[in-house]
Formats: C-alpha cells, sequence, structure tokens
C-alpha cells in the first residue's frame, strides 16, 4: 500500500506542531520518521493512523483518499513503546485478540486462527512462549508479541512508535534487524519513529528527518547522512566538524586555510562555516594551502575505525577524524604529534541559515 502526506498541518492551540508536510511512501517502504523531542513525529503517525485529525492536509492509502475515515477503517497496525498488552491474556491470546474481535462474517474459523496465531510466533520466535502471561516476559519479548499482535490482522500499513525505546541497546540492536527481516517478508508499507539516528540509519530504506515541525531532508540512510542538506541535518545525524571562515572569490577562507566553495562564487566577504563528517578528514604530514595544524590529543583504537581527537593550533578548536585501521598503520600516529588536517569534502553554509 503506498501512501501519500499532502500539505498535513496540525496545530495545537496557538502552537502549531506540523507545518505544511508533503511526501509519498511506496509501497513496501520501511520509513523512519526521525528527529529531536517534540519535532512532530508522533503526530505526524499519528494523524496517518486516524488518532489524530490534522487542520489542513489530506492522507492517501493507494489512491484512496483516508483522511475522513476512522481508524478501524485504514487497517494498520500498530506497535507503541509501551505497548499495552492485554496483562490478563496469554501470549496466544493476545496475538489471537484482533482476529477474535472480527465481526462474525470475516471472522477466521478456531482453528484457522490457531494456525495464524502459531505462524506468527514462529515468526516472532516465541512459540514457546505461546501460554505465557506478559509478566513473564522481558521487555524485548513483550515488543516481539506486540509486532506478532499488530502483524496478525494483517495490516495494510503498519506503524511504529519508538517500538524499541524503553528496551536496552543490545536488544535493541538486535530487534531493529529483527523487525527489517520481517519487514521484508511480510513486505508490508511501515513508518516507525524515532529519536535515534542510528536506528533510522541501520534499518531504514528512507529516512524522513525532522525539526520543528517541518521535514528538513527526506533520503536514504546514505544520502542524508554523507550529503545533508542543512546544518541540522548534520549535526543531527552524526559528528561533524566546523569550518569557519569567511567567503571570497568562491573561496572559504580563515587564516592560511583555504577552499573551495564555488557555489558561493558572488557572494563577498561573508561570514560561513565549512562542515565535514570525521571520516571526510584526511591527515597529512605536509601543509597544504586546504590543511590546518592540529595536534593529536586523543587517540582511540577499539572497534573498526580509529577515531582520532585532535585540536588545532590556530584556535584551539576541537577536530574529529575518523580513519581506517590501515591508514592510521601507515600514518604511524602518535598523541601529543602534530599533523595537517585537510577536508576531503566540505559543504559550506552561511550562519543565518540555521540554528542549532
Ligand atoms: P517525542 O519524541 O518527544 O515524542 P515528537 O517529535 O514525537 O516528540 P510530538 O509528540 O508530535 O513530537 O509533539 C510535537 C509538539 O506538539 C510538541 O511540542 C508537543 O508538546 C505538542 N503536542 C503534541 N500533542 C499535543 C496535545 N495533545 N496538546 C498540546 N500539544 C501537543
Amino acid at each position: 500500500m503506498s501512501i501519500q502526506i499532502q500539505n498535513i498541518s496540525k496545530s495545537f492551540g496557538n502552537f502549531q506542531a506540523l507545518d505544511d508536510i508533503n511526501f509519498d511512501i511506496q509501497t513496501g517502504e520501511l520509513i523512519a520518521l526521525l528527529g529531536p523531542s517534540g519535532s512532530g513525529k508522533t503526530s505526524l503517525l499519528r494523524i496517518i493512523a486516524g488518532l489524530e485529525k490534522a487542520n489542513q492536509g489530506a492522507i492517501l492509502f493507494g489512491k484512496e483518499d483516508i483522511t475522513h475515515i476512522s481508524t478501524k477503517e485504514r487497517k494498520v497496525g500498530f506497535v507503541f513503546q509501551h505497548y499495552a498488552l492485554f496483562r490478563h491474556m496469554t501470549v496466544f491470546e493476545n496475538v489471537a485478540y484482533g482476529l477474535k474481535v472480527r465481526p462474525r462474517k470475516t471472522r477466521p474459523s478456531k482453528n484457522e486462527i490457531k494456525e495464524k496465531v502459531m505462524e506468527l510466533l514462529n515468526l516472532v520466535k516465541l512459540e514457546s512462549f505461546a501460554d505465557r502471561y506478559p509478566s513473564h516476559l522481558s521487555g524485548g519479548q513483550r515488543q516481539r508479541v506486540a509486532l506478532a499482535r499488530a502483524l496478525a490482522v494483517e495490516p495494510k500499513v503498519l506503524l511504529l512508535d519508538e517500538p524499541f525505546g524503553a528496551l536496552d541497546a543490545k536488544v535493541r540492536k538486535d530487534l531493529r534487524r529483527w523487525l527489517r527481516k520481517l519487514h521484508d517478508d511480510y513486505e508490508i508499507t511501515s513508518i516507525f519513529v524515532t529519536h535515534d539516528q542510528e536506528e533510522a540509519l541501520d534499518v531504514a530504506d528512507r529516512v524522513v528527518v525532522m525539526n520543528e515541525g517541518k521535514i528538513e531532508q527526506i533520503g536514504t540512510p546514505e544520502e542524508v547522512y554523507e550529503n545533508p542538506n542543512s546544518p541540522f541535518v548534520y549535526h543531527f545525524l552524526g559528528n561533524v566538524n566546523l569550518f569557519k571562515g569567511r567567503l571570497h572569490g568562491g573561496k572559504l577562507r580563515q587564516g592560511d586555510f583555504v577552499v573551495d566553495a564555488p557555489e558561493f562564487l558572488g557572494t563577498e566577504n561573508t561570514e560561513a562555516v565549512g562542515y565535514v563528517r570525521p571520516h571526510d578528514i584526511s591527515i597529512e604530514r605536509k601543509r597544504s594551502v586546504d590543511s590546518v595544524s592540529a595536534k593529536i590529543n586523543y587517540i582511540h583504537l577499539v572497534g573498526a575505525a580509529v577515531q582520532l581527537e585532535l585540536i588545532r593550533r590556530d584556535n584551539d578548536e576541537y577536530l574529529e577524524v575518523e580513519l581506517t585501521k590501515e591508514q592510521y598503520r601507515n600514518l604511524k600516529l602518535k598523541t601529543g604529534e602534530e599533523v595537517f588536517v585537510k577536508p576531503k569534502q566540505l559543504k559550506v553554509f552561511i550562519p543565518e541559515d540555521y540554528s542549532i
């Protein structure tokens, strides 16, 4: 089921929680709504679910305008952070619930329900827990029951609001990978809300980055991480180094440091900031015009890559650089050494453009 979100705005009193949101979701896509607290993610999800009414705009499922139809008729499945499983029901009964309460005409037989529930419990690896009560499950297991329960009614769209938010880091990681697999097996259009950038970048087909009720950027995880279109997205999606300077003749200059900024040719004598991800910086032994001198303050060797913290000689600002183990070995770097740091890929923004 494809989804179109058209010009959705929502206010609570004088406060505008969503401001003219527009985007399309393809059938079978897994979309992450990512943003800081209060950016409007949950409000948007609740509007898609029909739990909240927008002040303006429309939601289409396929070609059908469902803006004014009830949640029940939208055939959406939900999983929330603190999913209220029925405590007096076993795992089996919880998953079966949505099928049992169907109108008689569409209700499956007892055997069909049993078959379906066991198939879903198998999928979430909880077959042997069918007779347990929720109070005897771990948080991760409860969320798996919640997912099986949401899928039981064969929703056209699956909506998840911080589904793993209350779980510890290791369980979160396992569950999100597993959600991805489940999503791929079922090919169900899914939207999940998260404020955790790692989670969004890890599992989503596309990430919708939200800020103050607006969409900052939509793209694949690679696009939004590698090519942010605003300082906000740079900061929100990972570590970033700032090279502050002045624009002049299509170049960003600061003291002896000069880099090309051809998109700003004609913008003269204006303060600007170059944004660079830690892995887009190289370390050199020799000075060049587009490098700055820095002292290695700390080397963190644990993990797949080597993280370095450096302090610039000219302004005492900290820089974070990420090297592969091979690059690190070749350079033979040591703490306290002086090196030259050169941005390989830098994107320039003019400060008035952002607030962070
Ligand atoms: P979080 O990650 O903290 O859940 P969010 O990005 O999901 O944040 P929303 O829950 O959509 O954000 O809230 C967006 C803004 O709208 C917030 O400032 C919130 O206080 C406000 N808001 C949400 N629901 C209501 C409501 N029922 N009445 C008044 N204000 C609301």
